[in-house]
């Protein structure tokens, strides 16, 4: 997945190997948020009809360019877990989930740059400061995954696309998680990345998390006492945060011409890291499949 940001004729281009999760996409939410947010959208071409999902949850069929926002303004582009949710002023508006290869591109006037495949649906957006030019945003994403899904308002996003979602990782406190965890008898590692649990947690800021807590991945739900849940709480908020503040950093991972995957690793403790010395005790690090996902950990620091 990748991001790509022209801003005075500079192009920024970002990539990354892995599923986006929530550092990533609060990174992307920020750029567009700060580009888009009060912007008219003048135009809306739909390339390929079947990644909008209507209100309806259709993938066929007619669909109006007004429901995907033509003639409105943006009022805010927010996240909801892993997922950017654009407001129109109408009250309706979408969520973007990006999915396994979705990204979102935007670039300043007239659009000269080869057109990239896979460009789904593109937004022409006039900012509303008239000293800004014209902007073009678009959705991309090769895989298919992801998708663009319409709802009418702010209770009918609820209640239809943002169901069954757990708290906001980033703002989970101990006693809260405690409630969660306390009732499975599945490992931390399922748990965390079960979005019902958690909102926003993947593979990635799982085993990053649980390493800064010092917990076992493979430890069951159940097992965790009070003290352990704010270890692990404020593990994930930080791991978070500080990934949130390094977003740049992190997206710049982009794939290397030699295929290494550049200053990404340097970031993480444990992901990826499988065989190479723990930054805590210096043994080195395991990998175990739990949950069906490769995990990382330290024997040693991780009880
Ligand atoms: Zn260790």
């Amino acid at each position: 997945m990748s991001a790509a940001v022209r801003r005075n004729g500079q192009k920024l281009f970002f990539r990354f190997s892995s599923m986006p999760e929530l550092p990533e996409v609060e990174a992307i939410r920020r750029q567009v948020q700060q580009v888009v947010a009060g912007g008219l959208i003048e135009k809306v071409r739909v390339h390929r009809r079947d990644v909008v999902r209507d209100r309806s949850a259709r993938r066929k069929g007619r669909l109006s360019v007004d429901h995907v926002g033509q003639h409105q303004v943006i009022e805010s582009v927010d996240r909801r877990g892993k997922q950017l949710v654009v407001l129109f002023s109408s009250s309706g508006g979408m969520i973007i989930r990006l999915g396994m290869s979705g990204r979102i591109t935007i670039e300043e006037g007239l659009n000269r740059h080869p057109v990239p495949p896979h460009r789904h649906l593109v937004w022409t957006i006039t900012p509303p400061k008239s000293s800004q030019k014209q902007i073009k945003m678009s959705f991309i994403d090769p895989r298919r995954f992801g998708g663009v899904y319409l709802f009418d308002s702010v209770e009918d996003c609820q209640s239809r696309l943002l169901t069954g979602l757990g708290p906001e990782a980033t703002s989970i406190r101990g006693n809260r998680l405690h409630d969660l965890l306390g009732g499975t008898r599945r490992s931390l590692k399922a748990a965390l990345l079960d979005q019902s649990v958690l909102a926003g947690i993947g593979n990635i800021y799982a085993d990053e998390a649980l390493h800064r807590a010092g917990l076992h991945p493979a430890r069951t739900g159940d097992s965790i006492s009070r003290p352990e849940s704010t270890r692990l709480a404020a593990a994930i908020r930080s791991t978070l945060r500080v990934a949130i503040e390094a977003g740049g950093s992190t997206l710049r991972d982009h794939i290397l011409p030699d295929g290494s995957s550049g200053g990404f690793i340097k970031n993480h403790r444990v992901y990826g890291r499988g065989g190479f010395p723990c930054l805590g005790c210096q043994g080195p690090l395991e990998v175990l499949t739990i949950a069906a996902r490769t995990t990382t950990f330290c024997p040693t620091c991780q009880h």
